[in-house]
């Protein structure tokens, strides 16, 4: 990336709403050292290119550390993601752990194993951010993400519960940010062949097209076939909770024990 380039009105959309969601919930502040997660995919890729234009027009001084970590899966080529940082001015730290054979082992065939997957890459981030000095840790899940979790969970799990734009790890020693979680999934996939990002699959170890996350996906496409704003509206409600048109005592409490019939509280 050089300082000339111009950007492309999709970069200049997704911009706009990473700066958005980084000033909203506070994501970034000066003096930051960010680890961000670079795995390879199209949305990691892409998390690093924005947020490198953050520190260019947010006026908050920050740093990016892109870290990769070689989970032991079979061809996975670590160096095409170096390559790209080296050749983008990109900090980079590349990791490798094998917990590819830790997958194998403990989860049965035919289950899906990215759940085990990404808790334990999660876990070896938290470790890494901690030795690099990073106060923050930032991940590249988008608004779909948090759409599908939120109908997982509301299916399947008995939660009213999506992905939060930022919170500490349960150890406490982390801060994890979503710089993504409010742009669309499709304008990222887009940004990633507009810059041409070497992007690396995430489906070396054969993970099951049928996942619980595919079918919720395929189940959101659907809708918005029929109605376009079915993901603008899913992505609204997530900033327009009424708690107390919903069940949970504790919120009520907090509310006030009384709701107006329009769902505000008094
Ligand atoms: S597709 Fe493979 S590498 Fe990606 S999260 Fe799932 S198990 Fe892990």
């Amino acid at each position: 990336m050089t300082p000339t380039r111009r950007a492309s009105l999709l970069e200049r959309k997704l911009l706009t709403t990473v700066l958005r969601t980084v000033h909203d919930f506070s994501l970034i502040a000066p003096g930051d050292r960010v680890l961000c997660g670079l795995s390879g995919g199209k949305d990691s890729y892409g998390m690093i290119w924005l947020l490198r234009e953050v520190q260019r027009r947010a006026g908050i001084p920050f740093e990016i550390i892109a870290v990769n970590l070689d989970q032991g899966h079979p061809g996975f080529e670590q160096h095409v993601i170096s390559d790209w940082c080296d050749a983008h001015g990109i900090r980079h730290h590349m990791v490798q752990r094998d917990t590819f054979r830790i997958v194998q082992e403990k989860v049965p065939a035919g289950q899906t194993p990215c759940s085990l997957c990404s808790r334990l890459r999660r876990g070896i981030l938290y470790d890494v951010a901690v030795e690099l000095g990073c106060a923050k840790i930032a991940l590249g899940h988008h608004r779909d993400d948090a759409l599908e979790t939120l109908l997982m969970n509301l299916l399947h799990q008995g939660r009213l519960q999506a992905m939060p734009p930022r919170f500490r790890s349960d150890d406490g020693r982390n801060v994890v940010i979503r710089p993504l979680v409010q742009c669309d999934e499709a304008d990222l996939a887009a940004l990633a062949l507009e810059r041409a990002f070497p992007i690396l699959p995430c489906d070396l170890c054969g993970a099951l097209p049928n996942s619980e996350r595919q079918r919720v996906k395929r189940l959101i496409a659907e809708w918005s076939a029929a109605d376009p704003r079915v993901r603008d509206s899913m992505g609204a409600a997530l900033a327009n909770v009424r708690v107390t048109h919903l069940h949970d005592k504790r919120l009520l409490e907090l509310a006030g024990g009384e709701a107006a019939s329009d769902g505000t509280v008094p």
